[in-house]
C-alpha cells in the first residue's frame, strides 16, 4: 500500500504541476503484487478516534497526539473521497459499519475510557462515538461485553491497492509508471561514476538506475538497511488469519470489531441465506516462546497455536452464533513490521549511527515500520515521502502537513 500510494501521490504531484517535468517511476515487487502485509491483512480501515492518546501525549506533547489521531481521519477521509471520485466505493467492498472495541475486562475499559476523556479534553470532537453498556452490546450484537463503538469502515486492501495504481497510472501523460513484480532488489549502491542517476538497484533481472528510492519494504526494510534490524528499528512481526462462517446470515450485522487479543469483521454477504462470513484476525499471544510471533518472517505457513485460540475465539465470544469445532474456509499469515513506539519511519533514510547517512544516502526515502496498523496511515506516511521527494526534484522545499506527527519523521527520530 505503501509504494502503491506513493505512486499515486507523485503521479498527482506531476499531473497538477503543468509546468512541471515528466517522470519516470518503477514499482519493484519481491514477490506478487500486494503479496506483503496490505494483500493479507483483515481489511479494518477504521481511524483511531482516541486510541493511545495518553502515551501519546506523555511522550511526544499534545500536538503530536492530536496529530497521531489527525493523520488516521486524514487517510480515511482522502482515500473515501478518491473512491468516490473514481465510483470505486463498492467496487473495494467499502462497509462503513463501525467499528466496536469490546472490553474483555474492567481495566481494558478504564484504560480506554482514560484515553477517551484525554483525547475529547485536548479538543478532539468525537462525533458518532457512543459508549454501550454490557447490556446494549448483548442486544446489539449477541455478545455479553462492554464495548464503545467508533465510525469505522473495512475494505478489501488489494482492490484498494489496485484501484490507486491505476489511478496513478492513468494521472498524466507526463508520469510513466511501471510494475516489476518477482524482482526483490538485492542491492543500493551509488551508481558507477558518470551516470545521470545516483543510485544503482540490484534485481535478478537486471539494475535500474534513478536518483530517487523509496523504501516501502515495512517489515523488510533491514534487508537493504541493515540498522534497521533489531529493536531499535523494524521487527517482522507474524500475524495469522482466518475465514469462519457464523451459524445465521447476518449474524454480527456489519460492523467491525476489535478487541485486545483479536480483530474480526463479516464479509458482504452474497446472498440473503447465506452464512455469514467471518474474517478474524489475533491470538499472538499463542506462539510458545515466541511473544508475539517476533522476529518471524514466513508468511508460507501457519502457526498451529495461534490457530488453535483463534478457532475457539468466536464461539467462546458470541454464544450460539458459531459453531465449536467448524473448520476456517480459509486462513494464511502475513508480516507486519513493528517499532518500539509503534509509530513508523517516514522520510529521508538516516541511520542513526552515521552522522553523514543524510548526505551518504541523499535521494533514499522510507516509510515503514506501522507496527501492525498501517491501514489508516500508509496513504497519508506515502504522501508526505512522495512530496519530499517531489519538492527535492523540482527545487522546493517540503512543509510538514497539519495531520503529520512530527515524531514520525526520521529526521526527528535522530
Ligand atoms: C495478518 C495481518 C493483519 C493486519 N491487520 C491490520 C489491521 O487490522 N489494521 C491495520 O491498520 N493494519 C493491519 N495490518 C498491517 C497492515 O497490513 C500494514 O501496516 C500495511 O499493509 C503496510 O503496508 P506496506 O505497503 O507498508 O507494507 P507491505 O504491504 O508489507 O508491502 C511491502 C512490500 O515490499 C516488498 N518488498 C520487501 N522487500 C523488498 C525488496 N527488497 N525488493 C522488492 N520488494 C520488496 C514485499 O514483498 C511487500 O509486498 C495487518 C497486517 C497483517 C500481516
Amino acid at each position: 500500500m505503501t509504494g502503491v500510494s506513493a505512486a499515486y501521490h507523485l503521479a498527482q504531484a506531476v499531473a497538477s504541476d503543468a509546468a512541471g517535468a515528466s517522470m519516470s517511476a518503477v514499482v519493484l515487487e519481491a514477490r506478487d503484487f500486494c503479496s506483503g502485509a496490505t494483500g493479507r491483512n483483515g481489511g479494518h480501515f477504521t481511524p483511531h478516534a482516541y486510541g493511545e492518546f495518553r502515551s501519546q501525549e506523555q511522550t511526544y506533547g499534545t500536538d503530536e497526539a492530536l496529530r497521531h489521531i489527525a493523520i488516521e481521519q486524514y487517510t480515511v477521509s482522502e482515500v473515501f473521497k478518491i473512491l468516490k471520485e473514481a465510483g470505486k466505493v463498492e467496487h473495494v467492498d467499502f462497509v462503513p459499519g463501525g467499528r466496536v472495541i469490546l472490553f474483555f475486562t474492567a481495566q481494558e475499559y478504564d484504560e480506554a475510557r482514560k484515553d477517551y476523556e484525554a483525547a475529547a479534553q485536548a479538543g478532539i470532537v468525537m462525533n458518532g462515538v457512543e459508549w454501550l453498556s454490557k447490556a446494549q452490546v448483548e442486544e446489539r450484537y449477541g455478545t455479553s461485553h462492554p464495548a464503545v463503538l467508533i465510525p469505522g469502515n473495512n475494505l478489501w486492501p488489494l482492490k484498494l491497492a489496485s484501484v490507486l495504481y491505476n489511478l496513478a497510472e492513468g494521472a498524466s501523460d507526463r508520469f510513466s509508471l511501471e510494475l516489476h513484480t518477482r524482482t526483490p532488489v538485492t542491492r543500493v549502491a551509488p551508481s558507477p561514476v558518470g551516470s545521470a542517476r545516483r543510485w544503482e538497484l540490484t534485481t535478478p533481472r537486471g539494475a535500474v538506475a534513478c536518483s530517487y528510492v523509496l523504501h516501502a519494504t515495512n517489515a523488510y526494510a533491514g534487508h537493504l538497511l541493515p540498522w534497521l534490524h533489531g529493536p531499535d528499528g523494524i521487527v517482522p512481526t507474524r500475524g495469522q488469519v482466518i475465514t469462519t462462517r457464523a451459524a445465521a446470515p447476518f449474524a454480527l450485522g456489519r460492523a467491525g470489531f476489535v478487541s485486545d487479543t483479536g480483530y474480526w469483521f463479516p464479509r458482504p454477504n452474497k446472498t440473503a441465506t447465506e452464512r455469514q462470513l467471518v474474517l478474524l484476525g489475533g491470538g499472538r499471544k499463542a506462539g510458545p516462546g515466541k511473544e508475539f510471533e517476533s522476529n518471524v518472517v514466513d508468511d508460507s505457513v501457519l502457526n498451529p497455536e495461534v490457530g488453535k485460540v483463534l478457532r475457539e475465539f468466536l464461539p467462546a465470544v458470541y454464544p450460539g452464533k458459531f459453531e465449536e469445532g467448524t473448520e476456517p474456509e480459509m486462513e494464511w499469515t502475513g508480516i507486519m513490521g513493528f517499532t518500539k513506539n509503534k509509530d513508523p519511519f517516514v522520510g529521508p533514510v538516516v541511520d542513526p549511527n552515521d552522522p553523514d547517512s543524510l548526505v551518504k544516502y541523499k535521494g533514499q526515502y522510507i516509510a515503514a515500520g506501522y507496527s501492525g496498523h498501517g491501514m489508516p496511515r500508509t496513504f497519508a506516511c506515502a504522501e508526505a515521502v512522495a512530496k519530499m521527494i517531489y519538492a527535492d526534484m523540482t527545487g522546493g522545499k517540503w512543509a510538514a502537513p497539519e495531520w503529520m506527527p512530527l515524531h514520525y519523521l526520521t529526521t526527528t527520530k535522530v
